[in-house]
């Protein structure tokens, strides 16, 4: 049946005479009984990706794409006038993950099921998922960002768990949503839900009684832990995660033939980051229960795990106080405690004990009852063994390993960017879209100015495109004949935003006094503050601010725009990330993981601005210093940097002339007309008193490296070289390497 013939028989009536609403809620049921009619992989042995985010974005055109009925349905459209686009408007994009952690979440899904691998996510169905960001007077405002719906992508499953928490229970319940491979076999997202949520006790933004745990639990991705019960919510909502996926695991694991004393060979769980940690306890617990003894249960665990480590941030590792745990989930402590006090009777050392000072240390328990631990890129991992983690690594070094991140080219490319998929199939055949290494092959084309030019039209096309989307969504006019700088990222100070935000205060300047550049910029950001993280908030307001003194400033915005998009999210970063002509990875080199905005950025043919941070170190020998911008201080200058304590930036402030009047800018009349002064002094101070991330070393060689960029930029055609070299050796960054290494190296399956 044609996806026409569907809509005929749901509604009665021709696609045409329906409105888009019925004909996406047509189209999303048409796509969800195809799904259903794909094989789903199944076998003995099964991976378990248990992650408290899944950015997995709209998924309409995604699984048209994944089951081959794009062209169809797209054509189909057209011939009663309507767009796949306009379509697509309907849909509301899940906001279950907040950043880079849960979009690989989502890739590696992506990649599993078009592998045809036996694995599926586990997660939670946060009813607000991530806020939604609002700027009311040049600051970031919270408000819910509901994404359920009568008509949704999960569906309900019988399947129900009860969760004890200390002093009551909960009924969990399992929502499914398909993940469809690319021209290969289906796999399961689970999404576990507690029938009690209560949408009505939030007030005022994402304001709600923290206490109410069986009304909050999955309200929201994330909620804000500046206070004791948040901190706390944190607890139970990863209990109540884990507890489901530890019951569904060994249901499953008995239902098909395992004795328990086996699990191993039926189940292997990926622990995405520390928020899954307490899986470890829980599965040894149930065992217990279904009769193993505890020496049993441990030994049968400690071969079922491996843990994904995401960030060398000492803040970020998680560590739950035990009063805590406690209170919300008392019957793992015994069990904590027996793990913790294995080891210490094995280790005196206490910087590697589970429990130490009260705290529960959750990636320590994962290191020592796992069997593998990855960094998530080759520098993030050479850094977890020699400093953040090294002795552990002493102790195991065999459970070391790295899997640098990857990204889904389906969604990447082919989807976000047809027209240049269309450009590179015409170059070197289809074979690309199931084996990304074959993109190599368009270096042959990097002397050949016709074909150079090709990619640098479909460039032009997809800024157009920007253009008008942003124009239409956001009431944002940019100069589609401008060079598209863009850093796009959560706000943090590591990920300097600042910096950029300097440097945008040094090109005013310059332009002010007469210097203007060869072509007009556009600095496009698109960042989301963490509800509770101050300065990133004021960030965020410096921004805004440059945004509307520039836009008011005959003077300045022909040459130069700043724009901050509201709410950025996947839907944006794919049309963010075609359009690109310079990318932002700036990271104080030894801080990014890995990133993987910038491996997006890559395959869609532009070139990175960078520190020799995370995967742009691979990324930089790959393709060579001609093309991508290196600049900036290395890692091993910063991390000694730190260790000696030696960083004033203070001293860097009163060096530098120019430094010094980009930074005072902050504060000046200028900005207190447009900005508030609390958040403008806030950030002034903090630079001045800390610039804990290091970005005033760095700022002149960024200016300039950034200068060179623009320059170069002029040259079309060496330009146009660049962008091919960089596609050409996107194919390392395909998720479905990264996925094939995880299956070879730790699942096994
Ligand atoms: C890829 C992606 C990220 C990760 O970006 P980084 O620059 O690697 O931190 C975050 N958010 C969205 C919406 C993404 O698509």
């Amino acid at each position: 049946m044609t996806a026409n013939e569907y809509i005929k028989v749901r509604f009665g009536r021709h696609m045409d005479q329906c409105t888009n609403e019925e004909i996406y809620i047509g189209l999303l049921e048409y796509v969800k009984d195809k799904a259903k009619d794909r094989e789903i992989k199944g076998g003995k042995k099964k991976l378990y990706y248990i992650s408290a985010e899944f950015l997995i974005g709209k998924l309409l055109s995604n699984n048209l794409i994944n089951l081959g009925l794009y062209d169809e349905v797209k054509a189909e459209l057209e011939a009663c006038g309507k767009s796949l686009a306009e379509i697509e408007e309907i849909e509301v994009e899940p906001s279950l993950g907040n950043g880079g952690l849960g979009r690989l979440a989502a890739c590696f899904l992506d990649s599993i099921a078009t592998l045809g691998l036996n694995g599926d996510g586990v997660g939670l169905a946060y009813h607000m998922g991530l806020f939604k960001q609002v700027f009311e007077n040049n600051l970031q405002n919270e408000v819910p960002n509901p994404w359920m719906s009568e008509h949704s992508w999960m569906t309900k499953t019988d399947k129900t768990y009860k969760v004890d928490f200390g002093g009551f229970n909960v009924q969990s319940r399992m929502y499914d949503i398909d993940v469809t491979g690319y021209d290969s076999v289906s796999t399961k997202l689970h999404l576990f839900d507690v029938e009690t949520v209560d949408e009505s006790i939030i007030k005022d933004g994402i304001n709600f009684d923290k206490g109410e745990f069986t009304k909050n639990l999955t309200l929201f991705l994330y909620p804000d832990d500046s206070d004791d019960n948040g901190r706390l919510l944190r607890v139970y909502q990863q209990y109540f995660m884990v507890s489901n996926a530890a019951q569904l695991i060994l249901d499953e694991a008995v239902e098909k033939g395992s004795n328990l004393y086996d699990l191993a060979d039926y189940a292997v769980i990926q622990i995405n980051d520390t928020h899954p940690s307490m899986v470890i306890p829980e599965l040894i617990r149930l065992l217990q229960i279904r009769g193993l003894t505890m020496d049993e249960a441990i030994d049968v665990v400690s071969k079922c795990t491996a843990y994904t480590n995401h960030t060398i941030l000492a803040e970020a590792l998680e560590k739950w106080p035990i009063h805590f745990m406690m209170k919300a989930v008392p019957q793992l402590m015994p069990i904590i405690r027996e793990l913790h006090n294995r080891i210490a009777k094995k280790v005196s050392d206490p910087d590697v004990a589970i429990i130490k000072d009260d705290l529960v240390h959750m990636a320590h328990m994962d290191i020592h009852y796992g069997i593998s631990i990855n960094g998530v890129a080759a520098l993030h991992t050479e850094i977890l063994k020699e400093t953040e983690l090294n002795k552990f690594y002493k102790l195991y070094p065999e459970k070391f390993n790295n899997k640098t991140n990857g990204i889904t080219f389906r969604r990447w490319l082919l989807y976000c960017n047809p027209e240049l998929a269309k450009l590179i199939e015409e170059l070197i055949g289809p074979g690309f879209k199931k084996d990304a290494t074959e993109l190599k092959k368009l270096e042959q084309f990097m002397n050949d100015d016709a074909v150079v030019q090709k990619f640098l039209d479909v460039k032009n096309t997809r800024k157009t495109v920007l253009k008008n989307y942003l124009a239409k969504t956001q009431g944002i006019e940019i100069d589609d004949n401008s060079v598209y700088d863009i850093q796009i990222k959560r706000l943090h100070e590591y990920k300097r935003q600042q910096m950029n935000a300097l440097y945008v205060i040094n090109k005013y300047f310059e332009i002010k006094e007469g210097k203007k550049p060869a072509r007009p910029i556009t600095v496009i950001f698109g960042a989301k503050a963490a509800p509770a993280y101050v300065i990133a908030k004021d960030i965020i307001h410096l921004i805004l601010c440059l945004q509307e003194i520039i836009a008011k400033d005959p003077e300045v915005s022909p040459y130069l725009k700043v724009v901050m998009v509201e709410n950025y999210n996947v839907t944006l970063a794919e049309k963010l990330i075609p359009a690109c002509d310079i990318h932002e990875q700036i990271s104080l080199a030894s801080k990014e993981a890995s990133g993987t905005s910038n491996m997006k950025f890559m395959l869609n043919g532009a070139v990175a601005i960078g520190t020799m941070d995370g995967a742009n170190v691979e990324m930089h020998d790959f393709v060579g210093d001609d093309n991508i911008y290196i600049f900036g201080e290395d890692s091993d200058t910063v991390i000694k940097r730190y260790a000696d304590a030696s960083y004033v930036s203070r001293d860097y402030y009163e060096k530098d002339a120019n430094l010094k009047k980009c930074v005072d800018f902050i504060v000046s009349d200028k900005l207190m007309e447009v900005g508030q002064k609390e958040n403008l002094e806030r950030l002034y101070n903090e630079l001045l008193n800390k610039d804990w991330f290091m970005t005033f070393p760095d700022f002149k060689d960024y200016c300039e490296t950034k200068e060179k960029a623009y320059k170069e930029f002029e040259n079309r055609t060496e330009w146009g070289r660049k962008m091919i070299k960089n596609i050409a050796n996107a194919g390392f960054f395909s998720s479905d390497r990264t996925i094939a290494q995880y299956n070879e190296d730790i699942w096994k399956l």
